[in-house]
């Protein structure tokens, strides 16, 4: 390190989002640098200019930017400081780690202090490197084979592009071939909206670069550099479809009948069956938890197509790329039992009325009530889960449900002009072209009434609807022959489960998170993951077929461009080296093999852990970045501005760990400011010195986060433990040091964990 280096730090206002909480004024007395710029928008172009010029005019050759997180702006800024190095810049997070995080202003500003002053002292022992350019495969898989992922898989395969299309269920389609009739930005008139999907499912299907795996999930993820090593479950289908010409005799002679899922239980349909007329694959399946195994259908079939011992499968799978277009479901209906939904067979979903009212639904289009009788008197409720503050309710606006309600009633006036219909609403949110279909609505008879019922309750064969007219302020009591409930979407039990394998960010919520929704929509936090469609948030057709295509593009780039992967990874000295190969036995990553003698290292699954470096007694190996200094000075810039009585934690967390923590933030939940987040490229790279330095610095805590898929999880947890072994041997206390499990979608968990070990530090303190 050279001790003449001039730095310079740059102060991001966000806008607000800092300085409203940190006193910038503050920050800058503090700090003891060569230059201190500050700016309301950073990342803005004119904040590149200020960031140039400031380099030029006053020499600097160090950089700390102290803004947002790296995982939204580093290249940002690694850009904006050309011509310097781009890894002589460091970034202090001084907005999701600190001003989203702490409201106490004093606290906020003298934690965003600690955070640029230990990036000051880490960007000291920086040197210049260059990023490494790697390509990944090319294959892509698409989880999900609604209409999001129907129309991501159809772009990326008539860009030449291979692509698994994985579907968890019998069938590709996914909601929207359930729907019936669509709404349309465009027209004032209702579409079928099979007739828009048949055509892109059969591109689809006949599109040799896709492969269409339906009764299929993945169960297990690896990601080792730029490639993903999926493991695939294929659950049976019992009929070969290859053989199956769907001529539907099997299910003729089949006595078993269950509620058909497809149409909402609303008819039934037999043990083995085919989910619905365009389905695809055009074959039957059986529905194994119901069937009987009687061997009516092996033997009425004259293609020899059923194969009742079928076994499920496994599948791996090798790809570059993932698009996760998981789709929804709709709310629980048990939640609202106010509404009677369970109770009563005339208070359905809009879904349902969707399959009422399809020609291939349960009663061939016809409006019925359960006792045969069209209904005269339809009343509609919105928000049923949504813009809900209630226990198990959700506070976000399922965005789609007003226009769905108004494409239902449009349709009842359509067929049975004499039918009156109601909808009651909290506010009626048709956006953009949308406002014309709303005003055709009420053109078309239908009522509206603002207020959110609070009951449905049955007087006689009447339901009585009982809300307040908030626009008139009076109770009203609404009689209705049908009930129909606008049920709020939320991520399906699908989506959940990928974020989990995948170890992809979610929101608070449960969809699948974008890395920035105004820069980096469609990425997730993951490199070459990205999400379109309802898995991301709710959507309607239009927009899930939009960023379906934008995910697509978004692959298509990351494919054709290549990654940039950070170059702190292993290096060997060829003359020092002596080709005893314990370095390739020690990588847990398989990044090392000997080739041509010579050790090779494959830089897109080398993490720097650092593993290789203890084994090799010739001292050949090397990890780009200094990356143990780093560490140290990162620890002794935070804890030098440690104040009179402060309690200080560090938290050493890698890429992943970083991204959870960050989304406590992007929550705005909150955690003490006793807690320090250093970011590491691998958790294995804290030494024991690094733990020793800092509780001798004034750490009282440290905390070292891991995702338990990281191969090097179980080494970290057993070094952890000798540390903590050996601490006790100094006379330290080991329960000053703890490990812990990080998952990027359990971020909620991560905060509380920060707060238990925050609550005891502050009793081992207290019991000293
Ligand atoms: S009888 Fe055989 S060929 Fe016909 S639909 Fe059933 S499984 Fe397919
Ligand atoms: S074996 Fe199963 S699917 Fe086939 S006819 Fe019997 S019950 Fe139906």
């Amino acid at each position: 390190m050279k001790d003449d280096l001039k730095v310079g730090v740059f102060l991001c206002e966000c806008g607000g989002n800092i300085s409203d909480t940190i006193d910038l004024e503050k920050v800058k007395e503090s700090l003891d640098v060569e230059f201190i710029g500050q700016f309301v928008n950073l990342c803005s172009l004119n904040g590149r200019k200020l960031i140039r010029d400031a380099i030029f005019d006053h020499g600097l050759d160090r950089i700390v930017i102290a803004a947002c997180s790296p995982i939204s702006h580093e290249k940002t800024f690694q850009d904006y400081i050309k011509p310097l190095n781009p890894y002589l810049m460091d970034m202090a997070n001084i907005r999701e780690q600190c001003s989203w995080v702490h409201s106490d202003k004093d606290r906020a500003t003298h934690k965003a202090i600690t955070l640029i002053n230990a990036s000051i002292e880490k960007i000291k022992q920086s040197d210049a490197v260059d990023p490494i350019y790697c390509q990944t495969p090319k294959e892509v898989a698409v989880i999900g084979g609604g209409i999001a992922g129907m129309n991501a898989a159809l772009s990326l395969a008539k860009q030449g592009t291979k692509v698994t299309l994985i579907e968890q269920s019998p069938s590709i389609g996914g909601q929207m071939a359930k729907i019936g009739k669509v709404f349309s930005p465009v027209k004032i008139a209702e579409e079928c909206g099979m007739c828009l999907l048949n055509p892109i499912l059969n591109e689809l299907v006949w599109n040799e670069n896709i492969e269409v795996l339906t009764n299929t999930k993945v169960i297990e993820a690896e990601r080792r550099g730029g490639t993903y090593n999926l493991i695939l479950e294929k659950s049976p289908r019992y009929v070969d479809v290859e053989k199956c010409i769907g001529c539907g005799k099997c299910a003729e002679v089949c006595e078993i009948e269950v509620p058909d899922d497809w149409n909402d239980n609303l008819s039934m349909r037999k043990a083995i069956y085919r989910p619905f007329g365009q389905s695809y694959p055009e074959a039957y399946v059986i529905d194994m938890d119901n069937c009987s195994k009687c061997g009516d259908c092996f033997r009425q079939c004259n293609m020899k197509a059923i194969r009742l011992k079928s076994k499920s499968e496994r599948i791996p799978l090798q790809v570059g790329s993932i698009i996760v277009a998981t789709g929804h479901q709709l709310f629980d209906m048990d939640k609202r039992p106010e509404y009677g939904y369970n109770r009563y067979d005339d208070v359905i979903t809009q879904s349902e009325l969707g399959r009422i009212t399809g020609v291939n639904g349960p009663t061939k289009g016809k409006l019925l009530k359960a006792n045969g009788e069209v209904p005269k008197r339809v009343v509609m409720i919105q928000c049923v889960g949504s813009r809900d503050e209630k226990p198990d309710g959700h506070r976000y606006c399922s965005k789609i449900c007003c226009t769905v309600a108004l494409k239902n009633a449009n349709i009842i006036k359509h067929k049975y002009p004499d039918t009156d219909v109601l909808i009651c609403y909290t506010d009626i949110r048709t956006p953009g072209m949308f406002e014309k279909y709303y005003k055709h609505t009420q053109e078309n008879e239908v009522r509206f009434l603002r207020g959110r019922p609070g009951e449905v309750v049955k007087k006689g064969d009447n339901f009585i609807v009982r809300t307040e007219d908030t626009i008139k302020g009076e109770f009203v009591e609404i009689e209705a022959d049908m009930v129909v409930l606008s049920t709020a979407m939320e991520p399906s039990q699908g989506t959940k489960e990928i974020a989990e394998i995948l170890n992809v960010g979610t929101t608070e919520d449960g969809f699948i998170k974008e890395s920035h929704p105004k820069i980096k929509p469609v990425a997730t936090d993951v490199q070459g993951i990205f999400v379109c469609g309802t898995a991301h948030d709710p959507k309607d057709i239009t927009d899930s077929i939009m960023q379906g295509i934008a995910a697509a593009s978004k692959v298509s780039e990351y494919n054709y461009g290549g990654v940039e992967i950070e170059p702190f990874i292993a290096e060997i000295d060829r003359e020092k080296c002596i080709l005893c190969g314990e370095c390739v036995k020690r990588c847990n990553y398989k990044s090392m093999n000997i080739q041509d003698d010579e050790v090779y290292i494959n830089p897109m699954s080398c993490n720097g852990c650092g593993k290789c470096l203890i084994g090799c007694n010739q001292r050949a190996i090397t990890i780009n970045g200094n990356i143990d200094e780093k560490i140290t000075s990162t620890i002794k810039g935070v804890l030098s501005k440690k104040r009179e009585g402060q309690r200080m934690i560090l938290v050493f967390l890698d890429n992943i760990g970083y991204t959870a923590a960050d989304n406590i933030g992007v929550n705005r939940l909150s955690y003490p400011d006793s807690i320090h987040i250093i970011k590491v490229i691998s958790v294995n790279r804290v030494r024991p010195r690094h733990i020793q330095y800092a509780l001798e610095n004034g750490a009282d805590g440290l905390f070292i986060g891991e995702f338990p898929g990281d191969l090097m999880y179980g080494e970290v947890e057993r070094k952890i433990q000798n540390v903590k072994d050996r601490i006790a041997e100094l006379g330290e206390n080991p329960e000053r040091i703890t490990f812990s499990k990080v998952y990027i979608p359990y971020y909620s968990g991560l905060a509380r964990k920060f707060i238990e070990f925050d609550k005891k530090i502050a009793e081992l303190d207290e019991a000293k």
